[in-house]
């Protein structure tokens, strides 16, 4: 048989998390909390479950859940989705990207990637029979030390067979994140082209400084063409539940539930239940970027006194970090020289580009997960210092 993915391996986080196994190394390369969720959210599991919410729930997600992302949108992004036909409870953002890519994206149609860029989007692309358009970043130098978007060459990307803009701010893996002038950017590309909008917001609530979530959900123009993706697994510390969501406008919604209904039809019940009584809250996910804003300023003053040279984050819960310093291995093999011989995995930054090998996809960076347990992170600091 021929493959239809031929230059696809296993995802370099399956990889890096297995070596890290092997090795029994402290793992801050998958993006995973080492802490367990709220034990409130574990009890309303619990309880939903003795409770009988045990059978399938309802294709697109529970109602009372749906109505709370609906509310938290409407609250923090001033967006009015319809509970009932423009939100959609999916297994992981992980599926809400693939089961959108699937509805919308036909043999021949160009889908514009902003690399780095997550894993997935491009055999997502590829196996739905598009055509990637990647659109590369800054990579950061002496004089500006963050990765930036260069909206010109988005917009330069645009053309008669663009379908859709995929978009992932807060960014993974180099926590840039979105600010206003970059949403006008964005209205003025894509006003009066019928592009569709496919934004990964799985990082929504993670915004370091006093900054706020701009979110393309608070721009009604941009609202009206657009999914919005994210994942409860970044939010609430429960990565292993698989369970996301998506939002978009009903005509938009009816067609990515046609694919979710048979990819996964719907997703746990009884997690469904607990998440809509927790969400009833907004202190935790109101408070996730203070919490994560101490962990990631722990870890940078941390790698600041080593041979790495951290570069700021403004979102997410990782940050990047030049090895320079220590080594010139191309960064693959930097990640897994660290983890064989210090005991630290980390993710190269070079698994976010089309061309992992390639020079010009090698940067010297590694990325690092701060979602750890402090004592996690000053250990990992302690052996990074011997690098
Ligand atoms: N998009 C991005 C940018 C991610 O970093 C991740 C996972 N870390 C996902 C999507 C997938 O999220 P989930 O685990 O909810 O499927
Ligand atoms: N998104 C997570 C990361 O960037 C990994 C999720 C996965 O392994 N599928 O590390």
């Amino acid at each position: 048989f021929e493959s239809k993915l031929p230059n696809i391996g296993t995802t370099i986080f399956t990889v890096m998390s297995q070596l890290a196994s092997e090795q029994q190394a402290i793992n801050l390369g998958q993006g995973f909390p080492d802490f367990n969720p709220d034990p409130r959210l574990l009890d309303l599991v619990s309880a939903a479950m003795a409770e009988g919410h045990n059978q399938y729930p309802p294709m697109p997600g529970i109602v009372a859940l749906r109505e709370e992302i609906a509310a938290k949108a409407h609250k923090l992004y001033g967006a009015n989705y319809d509970p009932l036909a423009e939100v959609t409870v999916t297994s992981g953002a992980t599926e809400a990207l693939m089961a959108t890519i699937q509805a919308f994206v036909k043999t021949g149609d160009e889908v514009v990637v902003i690399e780095p860029f997550y894993d997935l989007y491009l055999p997502a692309i590829e196996l739905a029979g598009g055509i990637p358009v990647v659109v590369p970043m800054q990579a950061p130098d002496a004089s500006h030390p963050t990765y930036r978007v260069d909206w010109q060459r988005v917009r330069d990307a645009i053309g008669p067979a663009t379908r859709m803009l995929m978009l992932n701010f807060p960014h993974n893996p180099t926590g840039i994140i979105m600010t206003e002038t970059d949403l006008d950017a964005l209205e003025s590309i894509v006003r009066d082209t019928g592009i569709m909008l496919l934004s990964d917001e799985a990082y929504e609530h993670i915004v370091f400084d006093g900054n706020i979530h701009q979110s393309i959900a608070r721009r009604a123009s941009l609202a009206a063409n657009a999914v919005v993706i994210s994942s409860f697994g970044k939010t609430y510390h429960t990565t292993g539940w698989k369970i996301g969501y998506c939002c978009a406008p009903q005509a938009l919604t009816a067609e990515i539930r046609k694919v979710h209904q048979f990819m996964v039809f719907t997703v746990p019940s009884p997690m469904q239940h607990a998440l809509a009584h927790y969400m009833q809250d907004p202190k935790p996910y109101l408070g996730l970027s203070d919490f994560y804003q101490a962990k990631r300023d722990r870890l940078h003053a941390g790698l600041a006194a080593t041979r790495f040279q951290p570069l700021p984050s403004q979102g997410t819960f990782f940050l990047l970090a030049r090895y320079d310093a220590i080594s010139d291995l191309p960064e693959a093999e930097f990640a897994r020289w660290l983890t064989l011989e210090h005991g630290v995995a980390v993710i190269p930054v070079s698994a976010f580009y089309r061309r992992p090998d390639a020079p010009e996809s090698n940067h010297g960076l590694a990325r690092f997960c701060f979602a750890k347990q402090d004592a996690t992170l000053d250990e990992a600091i302690a052996r990074l210092a011997r690098a």
